[in-house]
């Protein structure tokens, strides 16, 4: 998990002004700006929020980050390195374990 921080300053700031989302909003959002899956008008919306707001481009930095690491792994996991005859030696445990 990301750890947020408190409401920002600029936060306050950015609700006065209109077609302004909130961090939390922001939040909300987040998946779908990075999935790509947002409309030219919600993107707009978040993309003034990210030029204004640090801390809510150094969040998706870090939730990017995050998505690349979780994605990396699964890409690891694809890798055929197992050798065989650890696999059959776990093979061979399991069965054992199985026969009473
Ligand atoms: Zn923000």
């Amino acid at each position: 998990m990301i750890i947020r921080r408190q409401k920002s300053q600029i936060e306050k700031w950015l609700l006065k002004m209109p077609l302004m989302i909130s961090c939390r909003d922001f939040e909300n959002f987040i998946i779908q700006y990075l999935e790509d899956e947002l409309p030219w008008n919600k993107r707009f919306i978040i993309n003034t929020h990210l030029k204004v707001c640090k801390e809510c481009r150094d969040y998706l930095d870090a939730y990017r980050l995050s998505m690349a690491a979780t994605k990396g792994a699964l890409a690891q996991e694809e890798l055929p390195e197992v050798p065989e005859d650890l696999v059959k030696a776990i093979l061979a445990a399991t069965q054992n374990g199985k026969n009473d």
